[in-house]
């Protein structure tokens, strides 16, 4: 997988993302960017902005500097930073109109799922939720010049099933659809979804982008500029969505090591696993990487150098003793979120509530970049009730 910038030379995404691109401060040949934090820009005398900065709303030049690497790193046209995950993802479907239907899956980030079936739906939207891993499924909700968006999400949360972007693409463009792509937990080290045929790719980059547990954001990345594109883009100057300066700094630099986070998530999440499969206190282990997995064709298919660093595991004796569990690690981090540097663990039915698919003995993995001996010998002692 490489990415051009120049005509005559392609770089991989690891080294884009190390370099931030690698462009250097034209002013004072610094290698690391500025942060700029003005919130109003000069005229210039002849009453034209010819810097293309009018005011800090729409425009800031370090979460330019962001929007260039994302777009790189997702052989995007552009992209679009905004001031979390959901304010992206709800931009997205803002920028639709009162009584468009949109297709969205049973299992994706619940928050979401519960700003799509109330407030977006009291706002006009028509949200039909499907298995959107089953293609005949997605073939059947399509109501072909009503339907506008088909929204996925894969790997996804917290069951890590899997989605075939190419088929869905297929299926939303016969019928007149775009379709956006949550690609949080994948990141583009290890999906593409442009190249599969999406049309916008949705990154919490509170999660792996950022990676450090310190920048809430969320980002969008378009195949083109299009009319949807647009009005995402005028909403977010007009609602004030745009990330701030300083987080975008971080955000810049959190991403320089984000492949090696991720590559070291992967086989840690591998390594455990496998590790945990047989173990005598979990009854399943949910993990694309592993052949028995439901989505572990299209999972070999779509995704590239790994599986990403999410798992879940079922507890055999139930909720109770997840809880339990949950409770007596020392190393694992018992907290919500994914894809920083330290391991979480939580009980994620306990977070989601009333409607979720989520199994009430499942407890979420996240795996960090910790030796994953150590990660495991904590679980396993967690696990079999142990305190120290
Ligand atoms: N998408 C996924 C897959 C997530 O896990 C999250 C948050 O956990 C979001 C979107 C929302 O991101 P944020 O918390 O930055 O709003």
């Amino acid at each position: 997988m490489t990415i051009d910038r120049n005509p005559t030379r392609t770089w991989t995404p690891r080294t884009l993302a190390a370099q931030a691109l690698g462009r250097v401060d034209e002013a004072s040949r610094a290698i690391v960017p500025p942060v700029h934090i003005a919130t109003t820009y000069l005229r210039d005398p002849d009453n034209q902005y010819r810097s293309g900065n009018i005011y800090g709303r729409p425009d800031n030049e370090t979460v330019r500097e962001a929007e260039a690497v994302i777009a790189a790193l997702e052989g995007a046209a552009a992209a679009m930073v905004l001031g979390s995950g959901m304010s992206a993802a709800t931009a997205v479907f803002l920028a639709l109109a009162p009584g468009d239907h949109v297709v969205v899956p049973q299992t994706m980030y619940w928050w979401l799922r519960n700003w799509l079936l109330g407030d977006a739906t009291r706002w006009g939207l028509r949200v039909e939720v499907v298995d959107t891993g089953d293609l005949d499924a997605v073939r059947a909700a399509m109501r072909p010049g009503e339907t506008k968006l088909v929204w996925i999400e894969t790997p996804s949360n917290p069951l890590w099933s899997l989605t075939d972007i190419a088929g869905v693409a297929a299926i939303a463009h016969a019928a007149g659809a775009a379709v956006t792509v949550d690609s949080t937990c994948a990141t583009p080290m290890l999906t593409r979804p442009l190249e599969h045929g999406a049309d916008i790719v949705l990154h919490a980059a509170t999660k792996y982008l950022n990676g450090h547990s310190d920048v809430i954001a969320g980002a969008l990345a378009t195949a083109r500029t299009d009319q949807l594109w647009e009005r995402i883009r005028r909403n977010r100057s007009t609602l004030g969505q745009i990330l701030g300066p300083l987080e975008a700094y971080l955000l810049i630099r959190g991403m320089r090591t984000f492949p090696l986070r991720v590559m070291a998530a992967c086989a840690s999440a591998m390594a455990l696993a496998e590790r945990l499969s047989g173990h005598p206190a979990v009854a399943e282990v949910l993990y694309p990487g592993l052949p028995g997995h439901p989505g572990h064709a299209i999972a070999r298919r779509q995704m590239q150098g790994g599986f990403g660093g999410m798992l879940s595991i079922r507890v055999r004796d139930g909720e109770g003793a997840a809880i339990a569990a949950a409770a007596r690690v020392e190393l694992w981090k018992r907290a919500t979120s994914l894809g920083g540097v330290e391991s979480l663990i939580e009980h994620r039915a306990s977070m989601e509530g009333e409607g979720s698919p989520c199994p009430p003995d499942l407890l979420r993995l996240s795996t960090g970049i910790e030796d994953p001996d150590d990660l495991f010998a904590d679980l396993d002692r967690a696990l079999r009730g142990a305190n120290s």
